[in-house]
């Protein structure tokens, strides 16, 4: 039994195996929710991305990938980072939303992580409109759980300030998620 559930709060603050980080293809920080992971997580995290930067992931992590590193002093176990698509007016790029949030939960279950939190990726310096990108994260989220065996039992989207919440919310009632 898979729960999909909404809270509005800090990402940083969520006690589950797996935080997702809306990270840049550097791996190496940023702003918005990546700047407050690894001020929150400590050196732990960065010293991991850089590793990884030294190793498979020399050109950075390309936009829909995710990879997992430690989670420092989170109180989690894991930041799955991932690189959502920047907003364009001209192109479509829906397809690698969805890809994030489903690769996010395939690198959890590799993991065997039963609770996993998102961030909105890709609303934030990425410039998504919030209801679009609530619609997309929302059905993959739903579609990539009911694919298969999964580990995963709770996803949870932790929405920055009350207005991401109330679009999430009535994204959430559209799709029949009561969560
Ligand atoms: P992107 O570059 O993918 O747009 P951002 O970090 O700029 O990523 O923003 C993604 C979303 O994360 C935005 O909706 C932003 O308000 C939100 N956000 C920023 N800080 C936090 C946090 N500490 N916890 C949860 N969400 C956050």
């Amino acid at each position: 039994m898979t729960m999909i559930e909404l809270v509005e709060g800090d990402i940083t603050e969520q006690q589950v195996d797996v935080v997702v980080n809306a990270a840049n293809s550097s791996l190496l920080g940023g702003g918005g929710v990546d700047g407050a992971i690894h001020r929150r997580g400590g050196p732990e995290i960065l010293t991991e991305c850089r590793a990884l930067r030294a190793g498979h992931y020399g050109k950075g992590l390309k936009t829909g990938e995710a990879v997992a590193t430690t989670a420092g002093r989170l109180p989690a176990r894991w930041v799955v980072h991932t690189v959502g698509p920047v907003w364009s007016d001209s192109e479509d790029r829906s397809a690698l939303l969805a890809a994030c949030h489903r690769n996010s939960l395939h690198v959890a279950a590799d993991l065997g992580a039963h609770t996993v939190a998102f961030p909105a990726i890709s609303t934030g310096i990425y410039r998504w409109p919030v209801e679009s990108a609530a619609e997309i994260a929302l059905e993959t989220v739903l579609n990539t759980l009911s694919a298969g065996s999964c580990s995963v039992e709770l996803v949870r989207f932790v929405l920055f300030g009350p207005a991401a919440y109330d679009v999430f919310r009535e994204q959430a009632d559209a799709l029949g998620l009561s969560g």
